[in-house]
């Protein structure tokens, strides 16, 4: 994912005329800090945080509980976020960190005591204006208000503004849980409209059912010409030919867990892979990074891929697809809905305030399409290969002017 995000904002800072000096200042991280967290049992755990750009706002991004977490992880997410926050105009920098843990084996005490530890070894370089983290893999509302207790009783702020991704009765935002799959809905939606497509019927699939997946679907099913034909999770794919009900579904995984259980008249179960290659007009990854390599890149018979989870495509499959005509919304502004949402959060904290739904989701729609109208004028500038190379070129600008 690393060597992805490297690439793509190479060729489009070149494309662009940045000379070497500029790019490597664009790809180098501000600061990197490693540190120890030591749990009452003994146990040593490795935490980090990586600050990449803050040239347009203070660092923004999540923090993840996850044995692969490291430092070249937390490297490429915290690059992408910078070039996120740009790509769709937020007054935001980039950043990300986490603990290298696995929660499912831990207590609740114990994912307490890590949270608390974490913000314990590094809330001399966060803060509403310094860097403002927030959830990511594993990391919930829960764990963001202990952080939030421990930032307050060390520091002594009130504002809330430390972390987004609260609770609401904690400072949270309206709006934030299904924002990153609104978010997309709409900029494929506002995408479609440009190509002309936006009342022709729609098959679509989604890979990875979680959070992003799942809003994605419910709200992508509310346009009457979009039809989900296809979900899947680590291990299955569901196929209705006639058409999944996206909302049963989202029940399920809450509370059954695996979807190789699901049954249902006219759904059919194939392997989890096999999500890929089915014969839809828009593939929807909401999974994982790389999931869409050469190893599989030419299965996909979808003619639009949307990026939702960060860097699912890689560069060799971005190039591939380029050639082959397929559309790519690209995750820095595919799944920047979250990011929008945790800035309108971090906003009404600064000022107080506390926002309807309807505002905060008229204001994602206002950021998502302004954002879509530019990605598509710059995709038009000459020399320009893709979606993803314009929607760089757009962060890269916004970064180095
Ligand atoms: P989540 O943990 O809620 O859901 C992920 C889902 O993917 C789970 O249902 C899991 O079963 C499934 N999954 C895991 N491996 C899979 C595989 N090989 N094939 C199919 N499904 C698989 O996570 P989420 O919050 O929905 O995030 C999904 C992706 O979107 C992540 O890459 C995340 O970094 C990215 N993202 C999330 C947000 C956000 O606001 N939550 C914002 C931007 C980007």
């Amino acid at each position: 994912m690393l060597k992805t995000a490297q690439q793509l904002i190479t060729e489009a800072a070149q494309k662009i005329g940045l000379d070497k000096f500029s790019i490597d200042a664009l790809l180098a991280t501000d600061t990197e800090h490693q540190f120890e967290i030591e749990l009452n049992s003994g146990k040593k755990l490795h935490a980090y945080r990586v600050q990449h750009n803050n040239k347009l706002g203070p660092y923004k991004g999540g923090i993840r509980f996850h044995d692969d977490v490291d430092l070249d992880e937390a490297r490429a997410l915290a690059t992408l976020m910078s070039l996120k926050t740009a790509a769709v105009g937020l007054p935001l920098g980039g950043g990300k960190g986490g603990v290298a843990v696995n929660p499912s084996e831990l207590t609740t005490e114990e994912l307490e005591e890590i949270s608390r530890k974490y913000v314990q070894g590094l809330y001399k370089f966060i803060g509403p204006d310094k860097d403002v983290p927030a959830p990511d893999v594993n990391t919930n509302a829960t764990i963001i208000d202990w952080m939030v207790d421990e930032y307050e009783k060390i520091t002594g702020d009130t504002t809330k503004a430390s972390f987004t991704g609260k609770s609401i009765k904690n400072g949270g935002s309206l709006g934030r849980d299904a924002a990153t799959g609104r978010g997309g809905v709409i900029a494929l939606n506002e995408l479609l409209q440009y190509d002309g497509l936006s009342d022709s019927p729609l098959t679509f699939a989604i890979q990875g059912y979680g959070n992003v997946g799942s809003y994605f679907a419910v709200i992508g099913e509310q346009y009457p010409n979009w039809k989900l034909l296809a979900v899947s999770d680590s291990v299955s794919t569901l196929y209705g030919e006639n058409g999944l009900n996206a909302k049963d579904l989202a029940k399920f995984k809450e509370t059954r867990g695996h979807f190789s259980d699901y049954k249902a008249g006219g759904v059919k179960q194939l392997n989890g892979e096999e999500i890929i290659g089915l014969d839809v007009d828009v593939l929807v990854l909401a999974a994982l990074g790389d999931a869409v390599t050469e190893d599989n890149m030419k299965d996909v018979k979808a003619k639009y891929i949307v990026e939702m989870a960060n860097g699912p495509v890689d560069k060799t499959a971005i190039d591939y697809f380029t050639k082959e005509n397929v559309t790519i919304l690209p995750g820095i502004i595919a799944n920047a809905g979250g990011v929008i949402v945790s800035y309108l959060e971090w906003l009404q904290n600064k000022k107080n305030e506390h926002w309807s739904e309807d505002i905060v989701n008229a204001q994602l729609t206002q950021y998502m399409q302004e954002a879509v109208k530019s990605l598509v004028k710059v995709s038009k500038e000459p020399g320009v290969v893709n979606l993803p190379e314009a929607a760089f070129i757009i962060a890269i600008r916004r970064l180095t002017q």
